[in-house]
């Protein structure tokens, strides 16, 4: 069975609550149901516009995701979100490890993987970024970074959980430069994590698992990446923003 492409907006920290409203009724007017029938869109707003944007969601096919979460289900965390609070506040998605976390942030790939877990146990579907710096791709190192992202950020998967998994290759530099990666290098290194993903979780896991690509996709470039056998969708940033863009990418799936 052909993998259902899913094109998922990261808003980080954008929009004002109105905008957000406005924008997330756009989205959910362009997305009609042969559309949903085909494919998955979900939006992921900053946290506090969870609920509004939520309510503006429901019964349309547009899904609602968040940009982050917590590993436990609740504590002293303070400044923190927990996952089942995102569950209860109707989001059925959740990014981990986007590089302005990993590299702005220091989050590492072994505090990533608790956070997976932890969104898991919740619930949740998890879209788990990934991706090499320049510095590290002109050094001939992509495939490593990759290899090491996948091999301590998704420690302790069963093969089922792999399965159901959504993971962004997002190479840094092409996040927010408007330097996408050609389509050439997006399906090398789309192949490669869905070999590594066979190698640790078998076949089944491997033909399912969803792998979008991220970095300055826009309406212009979409139909090519999408194109490529093994671009099962695509996590896009800045072209989120504008309602017109986001669902042009959506038709391009
Ligand atoms: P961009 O961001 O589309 O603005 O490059 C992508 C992302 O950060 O997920």
């Amino acid at each position: 069975m052909p993998r259902q492409k899913f094109i998922a907006g990261n808003w980080k920290m954008y929009t004002t609550l109105e905008q957000a409203r406005e924008l997330a009724r756009s989205v959910a007017a362009g997305v009609d149901a042969e559309t949903a029938r085909r494919l998955r869109v979900a939006v992921c707003p900053p946290f506090p516009w969870l609920l509004p944007v939520g309510e503006v969601l429901r019964n349309t096919p547009v899904a609602l995701g968040a940009q982050d979460c917590h590993y436990e289900r609740e504590g002293a965390f303070t400044g923190q979100v927990s996952p089942y609070m995102l569950r209860e506040a109707g989001c059925q998605y959740v990014i981990i490890g986007h590089s302005e976390r990993r590299h702005g942030l220091q989050e590492s790939d072994e505090f990533l993987n608790k956070k997976l877990h932890g969104a898991l146990r919740a619930g949740l579907h998890v879209i788990f970024c990934i991706g090499e710096l320049l510095s590290e791709r002109e050094a001939g190192q992509t495939e490593s970074v990759l290899l090491r992202q996948l091999q301590n950020g998704l420690a302790g998967l069963t093969a089922e959980q792999a399965a159901a998994l959504t993971i962004a290759y997002e190479p840094v530099w092409a996040i927010g430069t408007g330097r996408v990666a050609t389509e050439e290098q997006a399906q090398q290194a789309h192949a490669f994590i869905r070999a590594q993903i066979a190698e640790r979780f078998g076949s089944t896991a491997a033909d399912s698992i969803t792998i979008q690509y991220g970095g300055s996709v826009k309406p212009e470039n979409a139909a090519g990446l999408l194109r490529q056998p093994d671009v099962d969708g695509c996590l896009v940033g800045g072209a989120s923003l504008k309602a017109d863009s986001f669902l042009a990418i959506v038709r391009a799936a």
